[in-house]
């Protein structure tokens, strides 16, 4: 496969076929090939497929066991997948007995919660005709991982919202860096529950986000390139002390950055 994939665009008459790599988990990515000008829908959605036949999925934390691929050839031949999608187990912590304790916000932060929220779901739903999801990811910074994707905790018995990230714990000011190209698609000094903000379109409804920054060295609408400094991290929002938050998502599904990127080396590796 990697040996093809330097190869010609050109369909050949052996090459009318899907090609799918990747993460078949949930909170997995895959990366499809079609012959060009196929056409390709998962979950009745129909998917941007590059000029070069290229095409993302992207599965959630609580994806069910199966999904549908269907795809229409250029020869007019249709073909219908049936993705087997492994099961995950997370890491639930229950925690009986605390305090009652009711922070509700009051009603201008619900309209500040909700106006930020609008502002992170437009930038989710980008669907950016451009691939550099395809040339791979790296960590956007190092250090110790204290959070990973899909936890949940239960207090008395209720449970909170799962961990939709990675939290990597660094001292403020830490330089965060663009963990794969793409062009920036949000940008705010501050929300309410992830503080400085930056969202990164990577192409085909695949974006990352990064919470709690301390500063911001970009602006909405910038290309970045992987590796490009792009801000600092801080502790602000609503986070304990200083580390990064980073998301992953396709459109609305929240993915898991661990299964993007290589085991996280320290810095004495
Ligand atoms: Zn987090």
């Amino acid at each position: 496969m990697m040996l093809l994939a330097a190869s010609t665009a050109i369909a050949s008459a052996n090459d009318q076929d899907v090609t799918l790599n990747g993460n078949l988990t949930q909170g997995g990515l895959l990366y499809g090939r079609v012959p060009p000008g196929s056409h390709v829908t998962f979950d009745g959605r129909a998917l941007r497929v590059s000029a070069q036949g290229r095409f993302l999925i992207g599965f959630g934390r609580d994806e069910p066991s199966q999904a549908r691929l269907r795809i229409r050839y250029p020869n007019g031949r249709k073909e219908q997948r049936v993705l087997s999608v492994a099961r995950r187990t997370y890491t639930v912590q229950r925690i009986d007995g605390l305090p009652p304790k009711q922070v509700t916000p009051g009603a201008e932060d619900l309209k500040r919660i909700r106006r930020e929220a609008k502002l992170i779901k437009d930038a989710k739903h980008r669907d950016g005709a451009h691939t550099d999801f395809l040339n791979g990811f790296d960590w956007p910074l190092k250090g110790t991982v204290t959070g990973v994707f899909g936890s949940q905790r239960i207090l008395n018995g209720t449970p909170k919202r799962p961990h939709y990230g990675v939290d990597v714990a660094a001292s403020t000011g830490t330089p965060v860096k663009a963990p794969a190209g793409g062009v920036v698609s949000l940008v705010h000094a501050d929300m309410y529950f992830t503080g400085g903000t930056v969202m990164i379109d990577h192409g085909h409804g695949l974006s990352s986000i990064f919470s709690h920054l301390s500063r911001v060295h970009v602006a909405a609408g910038q290309s970045v390139a992987r590796g490009a400094l792009i801000a600092e991290v801080g502790a602000t929002g609503r986070a304990t002390g200083p580390h990064l938050h980073w998301g992953v998502n396709w459109f609305g599904r929240r993915l898991d950055p661990e299964l993007l990127v290589e085991p996280m080396r320290t810095a004495s590796d």
